[in-house]
């Protein structure tokens, strides 16, 4: 291990106080690192991790998707007992409604791809969806995929927990210190990483950012192909008839809506693909409204109900959907040596804690055991930024480019 910076020597850093950040330092430092380093610009969870909507859907569209949701789902199901602290999960079942017989086959071909992978999941008629789903619109859809292991998280709770972990098992978090870049040794390797306090020497750093994932890679040298874009959520007031059994989880893909339950009332969240990329400022007022309208189509309890909390904030993409997990790249396409990448593409609540892990898996071995992680790097991406991989077809509807150099 290298000496001589004024942070002195770590034996990993992670930029960024995120989901993904969080839980890779905390994997890193419980796989056995001595000093693990995580610096934070801010404050922890003051990215996209603390203004999540907490959907945790492991009914994925490509099995890479399935894989992270089951094993987050596992690890949330299991904090409170393995490490004592929990995420708020909470399994309610959720339901992908089709709305023609053209997205019922699709979603039929989706059910028996996550069964074969393990996931509980089912096609469900419009009657059997009536029984579970109470307060929803009857012959609204033509069925749907349920699955009743999904669920949410409370997303400020996640930082806590994930926080309160790393305070705990020995992470040393470094809160309002930026990443400004990476040394490098005459190997070629890392050999530190640049802060706003200073440089700390180390042979291992991982580095994510969220919606701020692309400059965050600038300045490491390695272009990270992914955006961020207005993503809104908002919550209704209470109402007897939205209690969380009638309520439960439903994701209107068409229209790239969901909601859960919430106090009490209904939380939706929605992105508008016709919006170009960049970062929340305000809340889309027009957009919120019309999707409202669309909310009361489906849900007709909500109709006439005040909202108690509407925001605004900046979610990252990916132009596939798809999560990034790998080594750094130079722009040769060779890989930075002890620089590892990992970028949630919009879904770190529902894959957060799984890419984390294989973030920390990568970092320390190459290798995870997690899922077949080769073809989720940044080589899949060319020099305009297009994956060779196919879109995620569960997702919501992001732009399929970024504004990444
Ligand atoms: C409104 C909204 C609703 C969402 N709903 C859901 C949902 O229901 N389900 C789901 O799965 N996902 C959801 N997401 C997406 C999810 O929140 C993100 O995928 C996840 O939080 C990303 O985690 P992260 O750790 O990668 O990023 P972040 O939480 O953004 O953390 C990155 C951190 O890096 C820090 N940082 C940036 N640059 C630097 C630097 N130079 N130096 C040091 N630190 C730096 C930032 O300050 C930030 O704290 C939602 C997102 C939004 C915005």
């Amino acid at each position: 291990m290298r000496t001589g910076a004024s942070g002195g020597t770590a034996d990993a850093v992670v930029v960024g106080g995120g989901t993904v950040g969080g839980w890779c330092a905390w994997f890193l430092r419980q796989a056995g690192l001595g000093r693990v380093v995580l610096v934070e610009r801010d404050v922890m969870g003051k990215g996209a991790s603390s203004r999540a909507a907490g959907m945790v859907r492991a009914q994925g569209g490509t099995p890479w998707a399935v894989r992270l949701g089951m094993w987050s789902q596992a690890f949330y199901r299991s904090q409170r007992q393995e490490i004592g602290v929990d995420s708020g999960f909470v399994a309610t079942g959720y339901l992908m409604p089709a709305f023609t017989d053209g997205q019922a086959e699709a979603g039929r071909a989706r059910v028996a791809m996550q069964a074969a992978l393990g996931l509980d999941v089912s096609w469900i008629s419009p009657d059997e969806a009536a029984e579970l789903f109470p307060a929803m619109a009857r012959g609204a859809h033509v069925g749907g995929s349920y699955a009743p292991g999904d669920g949410y998280v409370d997303p400020p709770r996640n930082v806590v927990a994930y926080a309160t972990a790393c305070a705990r098992d020995g992470v040393e978090v470094r809160e309002r210190t930026e990443f400004l870049g990476l040394r490098w040794g005459e190997d070629g390797a890392v050999a530190a990483v640049e802060t706003s306090s200073g440089p700390i020497a180390t042979e291992r750093v991982v580095l994510t950012g969220g919606p701020d994932m692309a400059s965050v890679g600038e300045r490491a040298g390695t272009r990270v192909t992914a955006g961020g874009a207005r993503h809104q959520v908002a919550v209704t007031e209470p109402s007897p008839d939205l209690a969380p059994e009638r309520v439960r989880m439903v994701f209107d893909l068409t229209e790239g809506m969901y909601w859960r339950p919430e106090e009490g009332g209904v939380l939706f969240g929605m992105s508008n693909p016709a919006e170009p990329p960049g970062p929340a400022r305000t809340v889309d007022w027009p957009y919120l409204e019309a999707v409202r309208s669309r909310l009361g189509d489906l849900l007709p309890s909500t109709r006439g109900l005040g909202l108690r909390r509407v925001w605004a904030a900046t979610i990252e993409y990916t132009p596939d959907h798809l999560p990034i997990v790998g080594p750094a790249l130079r722009s040769d396409k060779s890989p930075m040596p002890g620089v590892t990448v990992a970028c949630a593409g919009g879904h770190g609540m529902m894959w957060g804690p799984a890419l984390a892990r294989v973030a920390a898996d990568l970092a320390l071995e190459r290798t995870t055991e997690v899922l077949d992680a080769d073809a989720l790097g940044l080589a899949r991406f060319d020099a305009h930024g297009r994956s060779t991989l196919a879109a995620d077809p569960v997702s919501l509807p992001y732009p399929e480019r970024t504004d990444a150099p």
